[in-house]
């Protein structure tokens, strides 16, 4: 389960670690007034959706006045967010900033350990320092038993990259970290960045966590924040057409029948370098029309670069599905590459009529091709 940044900074601070000032609006006019309680200019308006990335996708702005942070409260509140309706923000006091760290934790399912990392490339993407410059990234993998020793954070702050006048204070940080981590049956924590302000003080300025569902039941505090899915429009317009729809970060749409094909369908675009954009099952022995809805849902996502459709035909005959495929295609008005891969039952019909159709479709006879070519094709521009 996701939180938002508020909630895991309200947490992080009953563990003692240094937030900024701040509360929570859902008006621009509260963002005013909150911005006029605070000592110093600059002001934060931060999106709460539960999405990454929010400071380039539009999600943060800076503000110098209240009128100024009202301005901008206008602008967040409202706006769609990769596919989320922006309900509240976060008004914080700015902060003057001279570096950002990444402080992470997550527990690894490889090493079945709570691994922490620590790095001074913070602020950024820390998929995109890790892909780039591994390097950068210090990770240590703890003893359940004995926690999180002195000499791992010391080896930590010194393969992290962290400031040598500044391994005492990141290291209150990291154990804060942990114990909240733990507490709180965390999946994942991080604090991005970390901000070492002009003044030379720590402070968290981002805050990420997420709780594991498994243990919900005795962190009754933390489920109270569960909010309904129908923040996301595109799952709730899916759930009126009767799909499993799950929305993801990516902009490659996936649809698939069965929940495995699907699954190993993420996987298989993801190994090619694609980012999926969703899950979407159309279950067994789909018709037409469960196929034509299943496109339209899917390419109602903003940004999306190109859509696979992955079938095995077992009771879903691939015929119904190339029917489908092209009543909304010829409805729809497609304007980015769809590749279709058909196996199974009734696959030589179905391939004839996508054939015949006239529409630009791209065909694949494996899932791997399919993945390859959606992938080449979605990000040739
Ligand atoms: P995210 O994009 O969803 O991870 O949101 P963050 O809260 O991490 O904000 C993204 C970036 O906005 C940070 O890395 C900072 O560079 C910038 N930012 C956030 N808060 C402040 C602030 O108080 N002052 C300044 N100058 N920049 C900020
Ligand atoms: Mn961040």
């Amino acid at each position: 389960m996701k939180i938002h940044e508020y909630q895991a900074k309200q947490v992080l601070g009953k563990y003692g670690v240094p937030i900024p000032e701040g509360r929570v609006a859902t008006s621009p006019e509260q963002v005013k007034a909150i911005a006029e309680g605070f000592r110093d200019g600059l002001v934060v308006v931060k999106a709460q959706v539960h999405v990454g990335g929010r400071g380039k996708a539009g999600g943060i702005k800076l503000a110098k006045t209240p009128a100024e942070a009202e301005e901008v409260g206008k602008q967040i509140l409202g706006m769609d967010l990769k596919g989320l309706k922006v309900k509240k923000v976060l008004v914080e006091q700015g902060l003057a900033i001279d570096k950002e760290y990444y402080l992470g934790m997550i527990l690894d399912r490889d090493s079945k350990r709570i691994v922490v990392m620590v790095s001074s490339e913070g602020g950024v993407d820390i998929e995109e320092v890790a892909a780039r410059s591994p390097e950068k990234i210090a990770k240590v993998a703890i003893n359940p038993t004995l926690g999180l020793a002195d000499h791992q954070i010391r080896h930590l702050c010194f393969a992290g990259g962290i400031d040598k006048s500044l391994v005492k204070e990141v290291s209150r940080f990291l154990k804060a970290l942990y114990v909240a981590f733990r507490e709180s049956d965390a999946s994942l924590a991080e604090i991005n960045p970390l901000v070492v302000t002009k003044a030379g003080t720590l402070i968290a300025a981002d805050a990420k966590i997420n709780i594991d569902d498994n243990a919900l039941f005795r962190q009754a505090d933390l489920a109270a924040w569960q909010e309904s899915e129908d923040d996301n429009p595109i799952e709730e317009e899916a759930r009126k057409r009767g799909l499993t729809y799950v929305s993801l970060d990516g902009d490659i749409g996936i649809i698939g029948n069965g929940a495995g094909l699907v699954m190993t369908s993420l996987d298989v675009v993801s190994r090619e370098g694609g980012k999926p954009a969703n899950f979407l099952d159309i279950g067994g022995g789909a018709k037409a029309e469960v196929v034509r809805n299943a496109l339209e849902v899917v390419l109602l996502k903003p940004d999306i670069k190109g859509v696979v459709v992955n079938i095995f035909g077992g009771i879903t005959r691939c015929d119904e599905v190339a029917r489908g495929i092209i009543d909304a295609a010829r409805s729809l008005d497609i304007k980015v590459p769809v590749v279709v891969r058909l196996e199974g039952t009734s696959v030589e019909e179905g391939k004839a009529i996508l054939a015949s159709s006239g529409l630009n479709l791209v065909p694949a006879s494996t899932m791997r091709e399919a993945a390859r070519k959606i992938v080449e094709l979605s990000y040739a521009a």
